[in-house]
């Protein structure tokens, strides 16, 4: 297998789930497609420590954080399939690359 875990969905949710992953020292691949569904939005509000701050800011910054782990890798791009096969999961990427995992986590909207 190429990774312990493939995260459709390099969002809050996606980084969040890296992050503990990164920790325990499983290789991951964050696969986003850059979508963010609060990408119109100038500020965020009510979130400890980064109220008022633009969303762009937020997630940046965690995606620098989480990739401080170095058994984290971050790919842009869009997952368009996710097959089961012996052992894990096959997901295909829209450019046409494949990778795979034993477990697939989907954090996408
Ligand atoms: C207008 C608006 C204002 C908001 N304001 C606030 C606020 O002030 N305070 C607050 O706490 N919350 C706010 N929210 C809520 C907050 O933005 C969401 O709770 C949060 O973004 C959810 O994070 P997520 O990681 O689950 O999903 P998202 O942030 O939506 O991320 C999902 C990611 O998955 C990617 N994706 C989807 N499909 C694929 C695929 N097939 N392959 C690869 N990647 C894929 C997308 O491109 C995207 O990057 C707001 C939401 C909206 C819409």
């Amino acid at each position: 297998m190429d990774f312990d875990v493939i995260i459709i969905g390099g969002s809050y949710a996606g980084l969040s789930a890296a992050l503990t992953l990164g920790r325990a020292t499983r290789n991951v691949l964050v696969i986003d497609a850059g979508k963010l569904c609060n990408r119109q939005t100038p500020h965020s509000h009510n979130f400890l420590t980064h109220d008022g701050h633009k969303p762009a800011d937020i997630s940046k910054a965690a995606k620098a954080e989480v990739l401080e782990y170095p058994t984290v890798r971050f790919l842009e791009g869009k997952a368009i399939s996710a097959i089961q096969i012996d052992g894990g999961f096959n997901v295909g990427i829209e450019n046409g690359e494949n990778f795979t995992a034993r477990k697939i986590l989907l954090a996408q909207v």
